[in-house]
């Protein structure tokens, strides 16, 4: 469990939103190489509904849009928190929220359109992918999707995130990335890798190339989100 991160905050350009960062029982995966974000969950339940209701109190509803993440995939928070979210949806007049999930939920997306369809919410789902190349993914990062095909994971997500500055890619391969990113997902949302004491390590010289080469070309798409250190969106 930890105590020392932030978990509201509002984004004030590009897909203007306000962001909370819940506490679930954890990802049930656990296993990709780079991750330390899994480190935040508790198993006490009564715990985490007290601290996500205290979270979810910050929300106005100034944009009419939240994205809500946790540590993990969003199917791990419990059902508390989940009719939580429901009410200062409707409280605060959202009518679009966010949500991240891992592809072993992926048969569960649909029942929540609908449930939260019925309220007059747009669902956006979020995955993160970190690269369409299969082997790069699934044996260096064990990412766990076991899926190859980009179209196949965009016809049950809206947007995706790609983890980007890592030892191993190119400029070719980033922008690879980015542009079936662009072409299958509503948006992307490019996170560069620091390090956080992880098996997986940035590659100084190949986050010099991003920021040199890829950067300036997206800094300003407005379907493009770039995370150069991973708390650029105030949580965490
Ligand atoms: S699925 Fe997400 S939270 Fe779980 S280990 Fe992988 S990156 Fe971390």
């Amino acid at each position: 469990m930890r105590n020392d991160l932030t978990r509201y905050s509002s984004i004030h350009e590009k897909n203007k939103r306000e962001i909370v960062m819940l506490r679930g029982t954890g990802c049930k995966w656990k296993k990709c190489r780079f991750c330390d974000y899994h480190l935040d969950f508790s198993k006490d339940e009564e715990a985490n509904t007290k601290l996500n209701a205290e979270v979810l109190a910050n929300v106005t509803g100034f944009y009419g849009k939240l994205e809500v993440i946790n540590s993990g995939s969003f199917f791990e928070l419990n059902e508390d928190t989940i009719e939580n979210i429901e009410n200062v949806c409707k409280l605060r007049s959202i009518n679009e929220l966010n949500f991240e999930s891992h592809w072993m939920y992926k048969d569960k997306v649909q029942a929540f359109r609908e449930r939260f369809k019925k309220l007059g919410i747009n669902l956006k789902m979020k995955i993160g992918v970190e690269s369409f190349d299969y082997d790069f993914r699934e044996l260096y990062l064990v990412k766990g999707m076991k899926v190859h095909s980009p179209e196949q994971i965009g016809a049950i997500f809206d947007e995706v995130c790609l983890l980007q500055g890592l030892e191993g890619q190119t400029v070719e391969s980033m922008r690879q990335d980015i542009s079936i990113g662009l072409r299958c997902f509503d948006r992307i949302c490019i996170n560069i890798m620091i390090d956080n004491g992880m098996p997986v390590k940035p590659s100084r010289e190949v986050v010099e190339d991003f920021v040199r080469e890829i950067y300036p070309i997206y800094k300003y798409n407005e379907r493009v989100d770039i995370l150069l250190n991973n708390t650029d969106f105030g949580v965490g």
